[in-house]
C-alpha cells in the first residue's frame, strides 16, 4: 500500500487537529512514522539492525559509570540499545525528534565543508568496523584532521549545541575566569571507545546552533587506562567502563537477554550520592537543592527514553523474555 494511503487511512481512524499547522504537524507525525526504508537512517521508524542475526553497535550508542558506580552513569543505557535493535515497540518518533537531528546534521555539514575547502581533512585507511570485546563496533567518528599548528593527526567529532541552554553555556562558555570549561560528560563513552578504536587522540569541536561562531574545542587520549582531556588525566573514566559494558551487551545479544537498567528507577538520593552527582558535574546547583530537599532524582535519559514503559515492567537485572 502507498504511504500517503496508509496516511489518510490513519487521519479518518483518529482525532486530528483543528487548527491548521498543528494538523500539518500532525501529519508529518503519521507520515515519520509510517516511513520505512529511507536512505536517511534517522527518517527510519524501525532500526537498521532489527532483522540482522549479527548485530553491531555504533561508539555513540556506549555509556559508562564513572568509578563504576551506578548513580553515576554517563552516556547510552544498554537496556535501550537492546530494546531499540530486537526491536520493542516504543513511543513513536515525533517530528520535534527529526527536525533536531536535521538541524545537527546542516552545523555538522557546515563545519566539514570549512575543512575541506581549509584542506585540512586527512584520509586514514583504518576500517569504520571493528571487533571490541567480541562487538561488532561501527565508527562514528565525523572525519580526521591534520593540525599544522602541531603537526597532529586526529579523529574529530562536531557537536551541535543547543547554546542558549545554561546549563550548556555555563559549561562550555563560562563568564567566568574561575570556572574551566569541561565537556559534556554524555560525550565522553563514545570518546572513550574512538581512542580505544583508532589509537589516535580525538577531538570533540562544539558549536552553537543558535550562534555558529561560538565554538569550543577539547583534545582527548588515554594515560594509565584513564580519559583525559586536553592532557589531564580524569579519574573514574576508564577503557574498563567501556569493557564492562560490552561486556553487558554481548551477554544480552549472545543469549538475547534484555540487560540491567544502566539507570536507576527514582529514588531518593543519599548526601553522598547527591555531592557525586554535582562533583562529576552529572547535576547543575539547582538540580542538586532539589535533591537536598527530598525530592527523588529522576534520570533525564530515563524520562526521554522511547522504552520507559516496558523497562519499569520488568526487573531491573537481565530478565529473559520471549522475542
Ligand atoms: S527507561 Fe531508563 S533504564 Fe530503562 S531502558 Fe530507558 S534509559 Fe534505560
Amino acid at each position: 500500500m502507498k504511504e500517503e494511503h496508509i496516511i489518510n487511512q490513519m487521519l479518518k481512524e483518529e482525532e486530528t487537529p483543528v487548527n491548521f499547522f498543528d494538523r500539518v504537524n500532525f501529519l508529518y507525525d503519521k507520515y515519520l512514522n509510517t516511513l520505512n526504508n529511507e536512505t536517511k537512517k534517522y527518517l527510519n521508524m524501525e532500526d537498521e539492525r532489527t532483522g540482522m542475526d549479527k548485530k553491531y553497535l555504533f561508539t555513540s550508542e556506549l555509556g559508562l559509570n564513572i568509578y563504576d558506580n551506578p548513580i553515576l552513569r554517563v552516556g547510552s543505557c544498554e537496556r535501550e540499545i537492546y530494546f531499540k535493535i530486537f526491536p520493542f515497540t516504543g513511543l513513536s518518533k515525533t517530528f520535534k525528534d527529526v527536525e533536531s537531528i536535521e538541524k545537527d546534521e546542516l552545523v555538522k555539514n557546515q563545519w566539514l565543508r570549512k575543512l575541506k575547502l581549509a584542506g585540512v581533512i586527512v584520509d586514514i585507511e583504518q576500517g569504520s568496523v571493528k571487533d571490541l570485546h567480541g562487538i561488532k563496533l561501527k565508527s562514528s567518528i565525523d572525519t580526521f584532521i591534520y593540525n599544522f599548528n602541531n603537526n597532529e593527526v586526529a579523529g574529530l567529532l562536531i557537536k551541535p549545541v543547543n547554546d542558549t541552554a545554561k546549563s550548556i553555556r555555563n559549561q562550555l562558555w563560562s563568564d567566568y575566569d574561575n570556572v574551566k570549561p569541561t565537556p559534556l560528560r554524555v560525550h565522553l563513552p563514545e570518546v572513550l571507545s574512538l581512542l580505544i578504536f583508532y589509537k589516535l587522540p580525538i577531538k570533540i569541536l562544539y558549536v552553537g546552533k543558535n550562534n555558529s561562531g561560538l565554538m569550543r574545542e577539547f583534545t582527548f587520549g588515554i594515560k594509565d587506562k584513564c580519559l583525559t582531556i586536553d592532557g589531564e588525566k580524569v579519574e573514574g573514566i576508564t577503557v574498563d567502563g567501556i569493557a564492562k559494558s560490552l561486556g553487558i551487551l554481548r551477554k544480552a545479544i549472545e543469549e538475547k537477554v534484555v540487560p540491567p537498567r544502566a539507570y536507576p528507577r527514582p529514588r531518593i538520593l543519599t548526601t553522598t550520592e547527591i555531592g557525586s552527582l554535582v562533583k562529576e558535574k552529572l547535576i547543575n546547583k539547582v538540580e542538586s537543592d532539589r535533591l537536598v530537599k527530598g525530592d527523588e532524582f529522576k534520570s533525564f535519559k530515563c524520562l526521554s527514553c522511547k522504552y520507559r514503559e516496558i523497562c519499569d515492567s520488568l526487573e531491573d537485572g537481565f530478565v529473559s523474555i520471549n522475542l
